[in-house]
């Protein structure tokens, strides 16, 4: 058995777990990322792309302004730029009710220093001439932005090589305890790796390492179905999104159309299998055509969707273990990991090395599901036919 030594080792090489050894490396670090496949190949490397500021969970904009400033400083922090681009966020109500919440939504991010954009069907229809005419009212965001998440861990990684973080592929963690002050882990190549802080951030996958430090979450498995259409010239620079969920869209400059549909679909993380349903391609063009009529004839050339981790109340899981000290977990991104995760990288480090990060993250602690379970109340609207786990996750003893 080969033996390796770290300050720190990463379970996962997603985004949060390069982005968290990045930052480690530029303070001196000496980090082991362990992935059981390739890195980026799982929700990181598939997603929307989206990096939605607007309508966010209240108690998250502080990480997630934080983040997006990371992300405007991608060039600087990986040296590539990966199709990063400021294409602003269209948030859409249909009638008023929805107006109202696209409202609340606005005042929120307002009270945190965003600049929402709160506009009527004839503003509208001046500025992006495209939106069909059920299209009541709009919010939007100037500061949201997109990147290609295809490009972007793959990216994070090599500047965290670069740094002299270490990258194992292919392995994966079989065995994970607490030896002395720090953790022994064995992987499935027969690998032995000893560190003295250990990070979970292994997505979908997570609840497993938790477990065998005695404590849990509810996770499940699911993901967003995702389309690509033939190219069209040109025209939709923001990323538009309808508040009932129906849909969620962008055109990059290649003219291709990337929509999401919604609701999310099972994923099987054992398979590692994310099917989309045929029918769900139908209802998104349906759902497309009505906010972009001009697109109602535009054919979808391929579709996919990813293996994503969501907890009942539509919140990750953040910060220190509460039974393993030097035991950090970051998981359950619940569809909005993209956009937090050089911010999560960043707080993770700071506890890592400093005990503590300015950003407060006491509503992701894992300890929130010792006693009762929240249950996210759109959940129902959100998901085809998966079931919150409705019990307080029972932690297995030992
Ligand atoms: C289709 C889709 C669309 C999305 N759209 C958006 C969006 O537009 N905006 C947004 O903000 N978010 C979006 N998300 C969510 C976002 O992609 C995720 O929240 C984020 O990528 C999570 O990153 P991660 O590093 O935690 O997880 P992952 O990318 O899943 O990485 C975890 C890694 O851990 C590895 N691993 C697991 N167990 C082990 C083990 N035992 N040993 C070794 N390695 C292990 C896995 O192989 C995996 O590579 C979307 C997700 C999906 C699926």
């Amino acid at each position: 058995m080969s033996r390796l030594a770290a300050d720190v080792a990463i379970i996962g090489g997603g985004l949060v777990g390069c982005w968290t050894a990045l930052f480690l490396a530029r303070r001196g670090q000496r980090v082991v990322i362990v992935e059981k496949g390739v890195v980026g190949a799982q929700s990181s490397g598939v997603n929307f792309g989206n990096l939605r500021l607007q309508g966010r969970f209240p108690g998250q904009y502080p990480l997630s302004l934080r983040s997006q400033e990371l992300w405007e400083q991608l060039q600087e922090l990986v040296g590539e730029s990966c199709e990063f681009e400021r294409s602003g966020h269209l948030y859409l109500a249909y009638d008023a009710a929805e107006a109202g919440k696209l409202a609340a939504y606005a005042d929120v991010s307002e009270s945190y220093g965003l600049a929402i954009e709160r506009l009527g069907p004839a503003e509208l229809r001046r500025r992006w001439p495209w939106l069909g005419r059920e299209v009541a009212a709009a919010t939007y965001s100037a500061r949201d932005a997109t990147a290609n998440p295809r490009l972007v861990t793959p990216a994070v990684a090599r500047a965290a090589r670069a740094l002299g973080v270490t990258i194992i592929e292919n392995a994966r963690v079989i065995e994970s305890k607490a030896v002395g002050s720090g953790f022994l882990l064995g992987t499935d190549t027969g690998l032995a790796i000893e560190c003295g802080q250990l990070v979970n951030a292994a997505g979908a996958w997570a609840v497993e390492i938790a477990e065998r430090f005695g404590e849990s979450a509810p996770l499940f498995p699911a993901g967003p179905p995702q389309f690509v259409t033939e190219p069209f010239p040109y025209l939709i620079e923001p990323s538009v999104q309808a508040v009932d969920g129906s849909v969620i869209f962008r055109q990059i400059p290649r003219g291709n159309v990337i929509l999401a549909g919604y609701p999310r679909s099972a994923a099987d993380p054992v398979a590692n299998r994310a099917p989309v349903p045929p029918a769900k391609t139908l209802a998104a063009m349906r759902a497309l055509a009505r906010v972009a009529p001009v697109l109602a004839g535009c054919h979808v050339i391929r579709v996919w969707s990813g293996i994503e981790g969501y907890l009942p109340d539509m919140i990750p899981v953040i910060g220190a273990s509460q039974t393993a000290p030097g035991l950090f977990h970051a998981f359950g991104f619940c569809g909005h990991g993209f956009q937090i995760g050089p911010g999560v990288g960043l707080c993770l480090t700071e506890m890592i090395l400093d005990g503590a990060t300015p950003t407060p993250l006491a509503p992701f602690s894992i300890g929130r599901f010792k006693d009762r379970v929240e249950v996210n109340a759109k959940f129902r609207s959100e998901f085809d036919a998966v079931e919150p786990a409705p019990k307080a996750a029972a932690p297995p003893t030992g």
